[in-house]
């Protein structure tokens, strides 16, 4: 199927479609996507919502115009996080693909990519499918984070053997063991949990806390999980000894309120008041054992390093014509829509880049 394009996408995720649905008519160009669908992991996303950028967001704007061009209404929650009018995932992929035009732009799915090479004036890109010849390649293929969807690491072994490095990487964005709680499994409390690290406070998140088999779930635990890490060299099992959380289910009520009650039960539901009593309910101690794997986290920390890529176009310091774009970058934010916009504006980004360079031809 040796074919020839102006750009090779690789990766019909967040990036590669934002990427492919801004590349200017005219220009050939290829979708190549592993999975049978594209957009699987966007599926998920805000569980089946799509919290597609945040208030907080420098680019929001130019996010919410991009999908407004593509018919897509939008709406904002009280805590800033965007999300399509209809609250279904599924149009955020299904706006994408629609307004990717099939007379310039070939989506093969199914298809994965085994390796690019450079060539001098243009790029060699190897798939289970047979190779492919383009002018430019976007590597646009995700981090680590949930594999289920697609997203394996391969693009950083794609990068290395072009020449490119990328920092550290661990799961972020996940739940984080710190008890057996077989009998609280499910159980949902208001509260603040707070991470500690050697007795020093290293930050501290408000929210719904979702108690599991083996330790606690929910936003508020999940932005916390970046600060937990192992230093370069030291074991994860040492490093997770000097961590430490506590639990604030009761942030609403001083001690001296907690101390006149007979119980906690009416604060926090039967099960949990069993466990707690006045003091503890304030600050529960839970020594933290680690953080969940890579299949349950919802981002990749780490990726490829920044200094080796143009911010102003995403391509490539090293190898010309190469650019990148969404979570295999050695960017990450919290919940609430900044992963995502992330992945929007480099697709764009790379998407501007590549079309100016067309235009200059
Ligand atoms: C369960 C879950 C919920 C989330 N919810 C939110 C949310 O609500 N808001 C938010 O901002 N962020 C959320 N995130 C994070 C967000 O989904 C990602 O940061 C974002 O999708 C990254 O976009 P991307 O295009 O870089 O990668 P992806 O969207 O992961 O796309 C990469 C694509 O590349 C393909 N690919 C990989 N390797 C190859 C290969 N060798 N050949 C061909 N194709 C390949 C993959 O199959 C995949 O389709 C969530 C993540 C998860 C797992």
């Amino acid at each position: 199927m040796n074919r020839r394009y102006d750009v090779c996408i690789i990766g019909g995720g967040a990036a590669g479609l934002a990427c492919a649905a801004s590349i200017g008519h005219g220009i050939s160009t290829c979708i190549l996507e592993k999975n049978e669908i594209l957009g699987r992991k966007i599926l998920a996303t805000g569980g089946g919502r799509c919290n597609l950028t945040n208030a907080g967001c420098a680019g929001v704007s130019a996010t919410l115009d991009f999908f407004a061009l593509q018919g897509l209404e939008t709406c904002c929650d009280s805590e800033g996080r965007y999300y399509p009018y209809s609250e279904c995932a599924a149009d955020v992929v299904r706006v994408l693909r629609d307004s990717i035009d099939d007379t310039y732009c070939n989506i093969m799915t199914s298809t994965a990519v085994l390796n690019v090479s450079a060539r001098e004036d243009s790029f060699r890109v190897e798939t289970d499918q047979g190779p492919v010849t383009a002018d430019a390649v976007v590597i646009a293929s995700g981090g680590k984070a949930g594999p289920q969807f697609g997203t394996t690491g391969d693009g950083y072994r794609l990068a290395k053997e072009l020449g490119h490095h990328n920092t550290r990487l661990y799961p972020i964005l996940t739940g984080i063991e710190c008890g057996a709680f077989s009998d609280l499994k499910g159980i949902r409390a208001r509260g603040v949990v707070r991470l500690y690290r050697d007795g020093e406070m290293l930050g501290e998140e408000k929210g719904q806390i979702q108690f599991t088999a083996d330790g606690v779930s929910g936003i508020c635990v999940f932005n916390l999980t970046p600060m937990i890490r192992a230093e370069e060299g030291e074991k994860p099992r040492d490093a997770m000894r000097r961590y430490e959380l506590s639990l604030d289910l009761a942030p609403d009520f001083t001690p001296d309120q907690l101390q006149k009650r007979n119980s906690v039960f009416g604060i926090v539901t039967g099960p949990l008041a069993e466990r707690l009593d006045a003091e503890t309910i304030k600050d529960w101690r839970l020594p933290v054992r680690g953080i969940k794997g890579w299949r349950e986290a919802q981002c990749t920390a780490g990726g490829i390093r920044l200094d080796e890529i143009d911010p102003k176009t995403q391509e490539s310091l090293l190898v010309p014509g190469l650019y990148f774009a969404g979570e295999i970058l050695d960017i990450q934010g919290p919940c609430g829509g900044y992963n995502l916009q992330n992945a929007w504006e480099t697709g764009m980004r790379a998407a501007a880049a590549i079309n100016e360079r067309a235009g200059a031809l």
